[in-house]
Order: C-alpha cells, then structure tokens, then sequence
C-alpha cells in the first residue's frame, strides 16, 4: 500500500471514530464512549478479531478493547501463546459501547443494539480490510451475518477455517471466565488459538514483515 493510501486509510478511521463518538443510536448506551479508536491496533491489520461488546471494568473504562478485565487477562494469554501480539491485530466488537443492566452489570447487546451498530462493524470492516477475521464468542459471530449471511454456529464451526464475504472467518468462544468454566475450557481454547495461528502462516507469504 502507497504512503498516501496508508494516510487516506487514517484518515478515513479517524472520521469513522469520530462518527462512532457521537453516535446516539442506542439510547441505553449513548452516554458511553464508542470503544473504536487508534487503541483498537493498526487499521491495517491482516487480523481482525470481533468481541461481543466492551466490558464494564474492561475497554469500557481503558478504552484498549480486552484490556483491565479477566476476559483482556485471558485473551492476551491465548494470543502469547501463538505468537501474536496486539500491534498486529485490530480488535472491534459487534457493539462499540457498554451495555449495563439496571443494576449495572454487564448485559448482552440486545438484537437491536447489534443491528444499530452492525453499519459500524461493516464500515470497520472495509476499512481495515483484514484477511482473516476470528469472532470471539456468539454475539460477534451472528452479528456477521447482517453483514453477509452465514450459516455458521460454535457449535459446527468453532476452530474451523471457514470463507466469509471474501476472507477467513475462525469462529472462536469468547475468552470470558464464565466460558471458560462452562463450555470451553483453557485446554480447548489454547488448541483453538493454534488453527488461527495456522491460518495466519498459510498466508504469511501475502502478509507484511512481522508475520
Ligand atoms: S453501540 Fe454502536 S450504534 Fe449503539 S450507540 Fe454505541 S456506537 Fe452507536
């Protein structure tokens, strides 16, 4: 990519970011900061991983996407563990702000959040152009589907190599601590992580020095 196309490219998030910032959409979230900054990683990522949503005590509040909670803690142990750092990843989620239930916890973006947010997710998308994209956890991997219909479910695809919209979809469990306790354990996860790894080596031939 030309120098010039790299600044457009920068350009182009950082107007993206900002729409994001002052988005309304959801009124149960408008009064929290969007989570898509230059803190998400470098918008020419090969890699892209999509999250269900910030977290209370995560990106919600150091604004770097799992970042300051124990899934941020698990995460960056199952990318240690291939290799992969996050200067060589952007990480978004389905929805860019923190939903909370009335007593303040964390909650699931509802249907309509994740359809509010999903022209975000595709312009994010389109921005980065990454080759291989990996959802993390349900939510990420059917808010795909707004955006080019899949089939695709944890249960028949998880940790299998998969062509969504012209990449490489990896769906993933979410590496939250209940996940972990319930339906993937850290074994299983860690096994996971290495198909990504293969993935990214396959196309390593297409992607830029650090890879
Ligand atoms: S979750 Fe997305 S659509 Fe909803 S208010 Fe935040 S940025 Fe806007």
């Amino acid at each position: 990519m030309s120098l010039s196309a790299i600044q457009e490219q920068g350009q182009q998030f950082l107007a993206l970011a900002a729409e994001a910032a002052a988005c309304v959409r959801c009124p149960a979230m408008c009064t929290r900061a969007a989570v898509l900054t230059s803190l998400n990683g470098p918008v020419d990522a090969r890699v892209m991983f999509i999250g269900e949503a910030p977290g209370r005590k995560g990106a919600d509040r150091t604004r770097v996407p799992f970042s300051g909670d124990q899934s941020g803690r698990n995460f960056d142990r199952f990318l240690e563990s291939i290799g992969l750092s996050r200067a060589q990843i952007f990480i978004t989620s389905a929805a860019l702000c923190n939903p909370r239930s009335a007593s303040g916890a964390n909650r699931r973006p509802s249907s309509t959040e994740i359809r509010n947010c999903s022209d975000f997710l595709t312009r994010t998308i389109d921005l980065v152009q990454p080759q291989v994209i990996v959802t993390l956890g349900t939510v990420a991997l059917e808010a795909l589907k707004l955006i080019h219909y899949h089939e695709f479910t944890l249960k028949n695809d998880a940790a299998k190599v998969r062509r969504w919209n012209e990449r490489l979809l990896i769906p993933l469990y979410h590496p939250s601590p209940q996940v972990l306790v319930t339906s993937r354990k850290e074994q299983a996860q860690l096994r996971d992580y290495q198909v990504v790894s293969k993935a990214i080596k396959k196309l390593s031939a297409s992607f830029t020095p650090g890879f």
